[in-house]
Parts: structure tokens; sequence; C-alpha cells
């Protein structure tokens, strides 16, 4: 539990966490678990820090250019809701 306030809900009570995090960029995915943040427990809103954010542009720009790959690929459905 940390004292940082929600910029959405102005509630002071947010917890670390590690979540999934899908990055997109031009129609390209990069899922990316275990990304540490810091959640609202009031909203849910999520907070990450911005060098997190930066290494996930880095891991999928590496994966994009053919440099590294990923240890996963998966397929997924998309669907219109209307
Ligand atoms: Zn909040």
């Amino acid at each position: 539990m940390s004292e940082t306030r929600c910029y959405i809900c102005g509630h002071r009570e947010c917890e670390e966490r590690s979540v999934t995090y899908v990055y997109r960029r031009h129609g390209d995915y990069l899922i990316v678990r275990d990304v540490p943040c810091e959640v609202c427990l009031h909203c849910g809103e999520r907070y990450y820090a911005g060098t997190a954010l930066l290494e996930i542009e880095r891991r999928f720009m590496a994966i994009y250019e053919q440099a590294a790959q990923p240890y996963q690929t998966v397929q997924a459905s998309v669907v219109a809701f209307a």
C-alpha cells in the first residue's frame, strides 16, 4: 500500500501489483506479463513507471525489427461489438 494519490478519483489507496500489459502500435500488439504498476484500489486505474513503459516499447521494437524473439505467440479473434 502506498500513499500515491489517484489522478482519476483522488483516493490515496494504491497497491503495487504485477499485471499484464497490452502494448499496441499501428495494429501490432505485444503482450507483456508481470509488469509492475500501482493500482488504485478505489477505481482500478493503473500507474506505470516511465522506465517500465520505455522498456516495454524497447522490447516491442526489438521484436518488430526482428532483433529479438518473443517466447510465445498467440492468435486472437477479432469482432465488432455492433
Ligand atoms: Zn482511483
